[in-house]
């Protein structure tokens, strides 16, 4: 299969009935550059910027910012790149920088975090917006979003950011932005806030935990932590629903993206935006490219209507199983 898998790397992912699928990498590291393009990766789906951040003996400045998103944006010259903004916080502490709460999950994360440190943000933005310069290829990706105020705060700090930048005589252009759907709130806010943004992007691992109050990184309730839940797949479900009905642009690049059981799931679904670890591409778009959609979406349908996860689990490996 090794030698089959390399093959496809310039192949599309697209089912056996012609319905194509974009497959993304998740990335964060330089170092993933590489591995990303000889994958296969149409663009960068989710880029954690919390990974320069981690490495980084302190805050990073704009400059060092600029210098490491631009090479991203570089590599990935007229593919989309999602860059998210700092996502520190929760499972992600940063360590010159420790924040001590009870509930780290529900605490002071993500966009809540950065809104709370807009000059950081602003430095972010402004890193982002000059690394691209007239690249048309940046994206910035809102994480942990649950409120209206928090999109409407991005955007005005993101014009101020772009007209510092004009008065400096710095070439840049206006990126679109879009959220994570990844704290239940935002799934029912999504009618919203469509005029606000310009693509969504599930993020199944923090939506899942959101949704099931499981820890993800907790050993003793990791059994029961699974995106194959059913209570996930129908808020999937629903969430791809209002994607296409309000022609919003829809990715997702949690870990099911990869899980091959879910990924039928998702497809059926009509979910045609997939953002994983590189080294999952091949098998992935292997396994696209031996599937029906048409298949796949009476298939999710089947699995919608179960109760449990196993159940769940059991047909989808069972369909895995049939095509070998
Ligand atoms: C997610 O929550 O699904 C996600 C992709 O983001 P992270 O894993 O970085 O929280
Ligand atoms: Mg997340």
């Amino acid at each position: 299969l090794q030698g089959e898998l390399a093959e496809l790397v310039n192949e599309p992912a697209v089912t056996t009935d012609g319905e194509q699928l974009r497959l993304f990498a998740n990335t964060g590291l330089l170092a993933d550059i590489s591995p990303g393009i000889a994958n296969g990766a149409e663009g960068v789906g989710l880029y954690r910027t919390e990974m320069p951040f981690m490495v980084s003996e302190t805050f990073p400045s704009e400059d060092e910012q600029e210098y490491i998103y631009r090479q991203v944006l570089e590599a990935y010259a007229g593919k989309p790149v999602y860059m998210r903004t700092l996502d520190i916080g929760g499972d992600k502490p940063l360590p010159y920088f420790p924040i001590i709460e009870d509930n780290p999950a529900l605490g002071w994360r993500g966009i809540r975090f950065c809104l709370d440190n807009s000059s950081l943000l602003m430095t972010q933005l402004r890193a982002m917006l000059r690394a691209a310069g007239d690249a048309d290829n940046l994206r910035i990706l809102l994480p942990m979003v649950s409120n209206t105020g928090e999109i409407d705060k991005l955007r005005a700090l993101l014009d101020d950011a772009l007209e510092q930048l004009a008065e400096e005589g710095i070439a840049v252009r206006r990126p679109p932005v879009g959220i994570m759907v990844e704290v239940p709130a935002a799934i029912s806010l999504l009618p919203t806030w469509a005029s606000r943004i310009d693509f969504i992007s599930i993020g199944s691992n923090d939506l899942s935990q959101y949704l099931l109050a499981l820890d993800r990184n907790n050993p003793r309730v990791a059994a029961a932590y699974d995106h194959l839940h059913p209570a996930v797949l129908r808020e999937v479900a629903r969430i791809a629903r209002f994607a296409q009905d309000s022609k919003l642009p829809l990715s997702l690049c949690g870990e099911m993206a990869s899980d091959p059981a879910a990924v039928l799931v998702l497809a059926g679904l009509g979910i045609r935006t997939l953002s994983m670890s590189a080294s999952k591409i091949p098998r992935i778009k292997w396994l696209l490219r031996s599937t029906a959609a048409g298949e796949a979406a009476t298939l999710a349908g089947q699995v919608l209507a179960m109760e449990d996860a196993a159940s769940i689990r059991e047909a989808l490996q069972a369909n895995l199983r049939e095509r070998g």
